[in-house]
């Protein structure tokens, strides 16, 4: 009885063990790529900021960083 013992408890720590690998594995995995997934860069028009294209303020076919650069390029072009 207690060798069976002995052995869940070994097969016991090596799944353990092969989780917890897999799991290291996996957070280093995302904290080195973290801006894979975030879509395209784009470039400011007013600045030339690169910046994620979730956030740009669009004016027709031209992007800014901000909605004040936004506005700073239509003032410098009127
Ligand atoms: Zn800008």
């Amino acid at each position: 009885m207690g060798l069976i013992r002995l052995i869940l408890l070994v097969i016991l720590g090596v799944l353990l063990y092969r989780f917890w690998r897999n799991w290291q594995a996996r957070n280093a995995a995302t904290r080195s790529t973290p801006t894979q997934d975030q879509g395209k860069m784009l470039a400011c028009d007013h600045c030339g900021l690169y910046f994620p294209e979730q956030d740009a303020v669009r004016d027709g076919e031209q992007v800014f960083c901000s909605e004040a650069h936004r506005a700073a390029h239509r003032q410098g072009q009127a």
